[in-house]
């Protein structure tokens, strides 16, 4: 009778394992490799080789033009604020590898960036694709969070807890890691004058992010929250973690507004005052207009790079609903698709869902939740009916929404 085949590590056999790997001279089994790849792990983060194998290559790094390619799968537009992201992080991973070589005496300085945009442009969204294809550790906080040491909320240090927690506590890697601060405009000053009492959401926040950008050891709390006198704290450089900060700025448009009004007064005033899209003026964002909004200078020192993300129109919407990578009408025929269920939507019923978007001022953010009405008595009924396909035409869809609170809350 053959011999039942055996774990050479923990000597089980075949019929007690879930899975026997068969080796040249033996055998092992599923839990056995497993154990055997936390060893490995642990050994090699002793021996500090483990870091040694993270290095990054180099020349397998995306380029610029390869990194915004990337970005177009999943962001429609926005041109401007992808390119300024492309280079910073093609830079980052430069900087990065200087360090290691380096080479010459020729520091390369960090550019944090600043993406100003209204809320649903794609500001997070662009973010959350670039990490995507990022080897550094990479993480998204939410600046409404934090309140000056002392008040209630959580320290502004806690940004790197975040950081060190994706990267497993691995404070070398974190260091080299990529930090998206969303809301940065909700520590802005409340009044653009300095005041002399505490500002207890802005300006203390703002100092202390300032010392995270500039640069310089932080103590971080490792499990985030508020500081306490006897916690361990674990200490992260920050000269070279890159800070994308993004921010809606609802009403910086007027301080842009009165900027270029009063810059255009003499010779060729007339002239440039009709060249000035008064539609999109945040294309004319300039570091001044940040601190009118109460940013301080110390603040947009260090925040070099600085892009504006547009207004999406009724094309860039149509082009939202389905042509990223992930589109929304992508996900809802693929959540069909699971059902066995082909999905189809006629052509206008793309049209309307814009229009109601746009209508409902609710931008890019609201093409989902109209899509949600227009489907939800659908996926309701049809995992049980089971038809072979089913179709959305115009009539249906205004038929849904118009029985959602969607239209109702429009009409009230
Ligand atoms: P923001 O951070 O600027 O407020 P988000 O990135 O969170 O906006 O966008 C909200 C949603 O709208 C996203 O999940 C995405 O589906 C959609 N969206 C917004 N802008 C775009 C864009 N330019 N391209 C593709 N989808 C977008």
């Amino acid at each position: 009778m053959a011999r039942e085949r055996k774990c050479s590590f923990c000597d089980r056999p075949d019929s007690r394992v879930r899975l026997l790997i068969t080796g040249s001279t033996g055998f092992i089994c599923d839990e056995c490799a497993e154990q055997a790849y936390e060893v490995v792990k642990e050994a090699l983060a002793v021996s500090g080789k483990a870091a040694k194998e993270q290095e990054m290559d180099w020349e397998s790094l995306p380029k610029p033009k390869e990194i915004k390619a990337f970005l177009d799968q999943y962001v429609i537009g926005q041109d401007d604020a992808k390119r300024h992201l492309s280079v910073a992080v093609y830079n980052h991973y430069k900087r990065l590898s200087q360090k290691k070589a380096d080479a010459d005496d020729v520091e390369i300085e960090k550019s944090n960036i600043i993406m100003v945009g209204s809320t649903g442009t794609g500001k997070t969204l662009l973010a959350h694709s670039i990490a995507r294809l990022l080897n550094v550790p990479f993480t998204i906080v939410d600046a409404t969070v934090f309140t000056e040491a002392g008040y209630v909320g959580e320290d502004i240090e806690s940004i790197l807890t975040r950081l060190l927690q994706v990267c497993d506590y691995d404070e070398k890697r974190a260091e080299q890691g990529i930090v998206f601060i969303d809301e940065i405009d909700k520590i802005a000053r409340k009044s653009d004058n300095p005041s002399i009492t505490r500002d207890v959401s802005g300006e203390g926040v703002q100092q202390g992010l300032l010392k995270l950008l500039e640069g310089s050891d932080v103590l971080v709390p490792p499990n985030g929250g508020r500081k306490h006198p006897d916690q361990k704290m674990i200490k992260v450089n920050t000269k070279n973690i890159l800070f994308i900060c993004g921010g809606a700025f609802d009403g910086i448009e007027k301080k842009i507004a009165q900027r270029l009004n009063t810059h255009v007064v003499g010779f060729g005033a007339v002239e440039n005052a009709a060249r000035i899209d008064k539609g999109n003026l945040m294309q004319y964002i300039v570091p001044q207009d940040l601190k009118s909004f109460g940013l301080i200078p110390e603040i947009i020192g260090r925040l070099p790079v600085l892009t504006s993300l547009q207004p999406l129109d009724r094309t860039a919407l149509r082009q939202i609903l389905t042509e990223p990578k992930n589109s929304i009408v992508k996900q809802y025929i693929k959540l069909f698709e699971m059902d066995g269920i082909q999905l189809t939507f006629k052509e206008e019923v793309f049209d309307f869902i814009v229009d109601k978007a746009l209508e409902y001022k609710l931008g890019a953010r609201g093409l989902r939740s109209i899509v949600e009405s227009i489907m939800l008595d659908a996926m309701f009924e049809i995992p049980t009916t089971k038809p072979k396909e089913f179709v959305v035409d115009l009539e249906y869809a205004k038929q849904q929404l118009l029985r959602t609170n969607l239209e109702k809350l429009q009409n009230a």
